[in-house]
């Protein structure tokens, strides 16, 4: 396969593309374009997270409401410096 960068991948509307550069775990496989991740690693991940399913249902469900909530966390954070910045705004303009 013909190696890319990822925006020439997305210019030509392709869904994977490949790269001369490994992945951080050394992987020489596609990149997924939308985000840029490596076909290897989301394998492994997927396998892993299929194990744990399989072995401990419980800690799955911990590990995925503490993803969920980490999102919350992030929303508002997010909303916090917008009230921050919309406070900096309105004490420049007075
Ligand atoms: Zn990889």
């Amino acid at each position: 396969m013909q190696t890319m960068t990822r925006k020439e991948a997305a210019r030509l509307g392709l869904k994977k593309y490949n790269t001369t550069k490994p992945c951080i775990r050394g992987h020489h496989s596609a990149r997924y374009v939308n985000t840029g991740a490596c076909s290897s690693c989301i394998a492994v991940y997927s396998r892993e997270y299929r194990e744990r399913l399989g072995h401990d249902s419980t800690h799955v469900k911990i590990w995925l409401r503490s993803k969920k909530d980490e999102k919350k966390v992030l929303k508002f954070v997010d909303a916090l410096n917008f009230d921050r910045e919309l406070k900096e705004i309105s004490e420049g303009i007075m």
